[in-house]
């Protein structure tokens, strides 16, 4: 049986290899050079549109511990990306030409695999589709078709996401507007008129991002970037995002002067989005404006804002187990198109899907890694987080599986006996009280993160 890839990008790539290697014949079809996209440069075969990095490959970083994992599982394009790499630190940083001319006589030289330059305009039989965010109309429109109406989006309108124990829980309150659903399902940072007025003035001057030309978006008035809004008058925030209404504060009972509402991104909230924060900002503006919200001092950004062309599948509503199409076929989907950001995601989903296909063609069932670990972590948000406000996500620890309060501190940490390690919302109380620094403390608990993961993903694989 020969099944086909749609795509030969990042994630197309890995799934072809991974199918490949299990003794399964694989066409990839592949628009380029036949149609070309806004983006892509070359017809080569998994072509870097942008950066050059892969970022991090530290443990302690969240895309180095996806890197570890799926050079466990047998990625093909990691090794080919250490062959191209170039002086980036800590960051995988490659020579973007180098890297696609060798995953392109890689790909070619697999025996079992076949490129045909075309573009699909069908879902195929048995595969994976994998055309990421530049998926060309026609076969969105079949996307549309398959999976339901609502199933596609076409632009990201981002906001940023910050970690709960990085938040001043003494400064933010628990409230939904007037008491709605459980009543206290969002925190709430109060601002009175000065700290508004500071903060509009911050937001109008920063420094935003002008993206490709191709990525020039004409602004749907629900998903205005924040610092647009800002820039049309004064108060016109105070009546969007940030309006105060029905947020009584617990303690003085009054309604503040604005507030910016956090919503809860996981079960676990350890996860929080701005609301209504998307932004074209750059980096480091976004950290340095953001940072002045109230109880938002501190804030360690998980993921930040960002507003560009993607098309990505609601997947949470629109996918079965493994990114599996719901009806029973053995087609996946896989890469940026499945709702996951950036190079090192792409190629982790690209492989799941591959050894996924492989096995429902013998008749197994998927099988996805645990959520303690960083790929089973993102595969959980894409599976499980709330269709109504789906956005896409990167690797990072918030996808985690929280530890458990008393988790015993590895030995290496040179420190013996268990220690208390941070739940959602009690962190603040928590730091107050321990002996040791806050960045010491938030090592650990990331090298325990490091280390059950290591683990965990060590004996799901031996089950594979
Ligand atoms: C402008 C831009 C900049 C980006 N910058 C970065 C960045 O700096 N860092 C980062 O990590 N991520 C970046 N991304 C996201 C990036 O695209 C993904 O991380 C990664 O390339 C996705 O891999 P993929 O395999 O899902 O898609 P791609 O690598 O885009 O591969 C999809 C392939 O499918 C092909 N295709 C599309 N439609 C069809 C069709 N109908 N038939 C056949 N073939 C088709 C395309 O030609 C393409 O080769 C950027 C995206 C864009 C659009």
């Amino acid at each position: 049986m020969t099944v086909t890839v749609v795509g030969g990008g990042l994630a197309g790539c890995e799934a072809a290899w991974a199918l490949a290697e299990r003794g399964i014949d694989v066409t990839i079809v592949e628009m380029r050079p036949v149609v070309r996209t806004a983006a892509h440069q070359t017809d080569r075969l998994g072509e870097l549109v942008c950066s050059n990095s892969f970022k991090s490959v530290e443990l302690q970083n969240a895309h180095g511990l996806l890197k570890a994992e799926i050079r466990d599982l047998g990625s093909v394009l990691l090794p080919l990306a250490d062959e191209a790499r170039v002086p980036g630190g800590a960051a995988l940083a490659v020579d973007r030409d180098v890297f696609s001319q060798l995953v392109h006589a890689k790909i070619n030289s697999h025996p079992r695999i076949t490129v045909t330059r075309k573009e699909a305009t069908s879902i195929p039989d048995a595969g994976v589709v994998a055309t990421g965010p530049l998926t060309s109309s026609s076969l969105a429109d079949a996307i549309k078709t398959r999976l339901g109406s609502d199933a596609l989006a076409f632009f990201d309108a981002i906001a940023p996401i910050v970690s709960t124990e990085s938040l001043d829980h003494d400064v933010l309150y628990a409230k939904s507007r007037w008491g709605k659903g459980e009543g206290d399902d969002y925190l709430n940072s109060p601002m009175n008129k000065e700290q508004y007025e500071g903060f509009m003035d911050a937001l109008t001057a920063a420094d935003q991002f002008h993206g490709h030309e191709f990525d020039d978006i004409a602004y749907f008035e629900g998903c205005l970037p924040v610092e647009e809004m800002a820039k049309r008058g004064r108060e016109t925030a105070r009546f969007g995002p940030m309006k105060p209404i029905g947020l009584h504060h617990p303690v003085s009972g009054l309604e503040p002067y604005a507030a910016v509402q956090l919503r809860r991104e996981d079960k676990a909230a350890q996860m929080w989005n701005l609301v209504g924060f998307q932004t074209r900002l750059r980096i480091p503006e976004q950290a340095k404006v953001f940072r002045m919200i109230p109880g938002l001092e501190k804030a360690e950004f998980l993921r930040y804002g960002s507003i560009h062309r993607n098309s990505y599948i609601n997947a949470p509503a629109s996918l079965g187990p493994g990114l599996m199409v719901k009806d029973g076929a053995p087609v996946f989907f896989a890469g940026q198109l499945t709702g996951v950001e950036g190079y090192t995601e792409s190629i982790a989903t690209g492989l799941l899907a591959g050894i996924n296909l492989a096995r429902v063609l013998v008749g197994d069932e998927p099988l996805v890694p645990p959520a303690t670990t960083m790929l089973g972590g993102l595969y959980r948000y894409l599976a499980e987080a709330d269709p109504k406000h789906f956005q896409p996500m990167n690797a990072n620890f918030g996808l985690l599986e929280p530890l458990p309060l008393d988790s015993p501190v590895p030995s290496s940490l040179g420190v013996t006996g268990t220690r208390h390690v941070d739940s959602p919302g009690e962190s603040r109380r928590h730091l107050d009280r321990a002996p040791k620094g806050r960045v010491e403390r938030k090592d650990e608990k990331k090298q325990l993160l490091v280390d059950r993961a290591r683990a965990d993903f060590a004996s799901w694989r031996a089950a594979l």
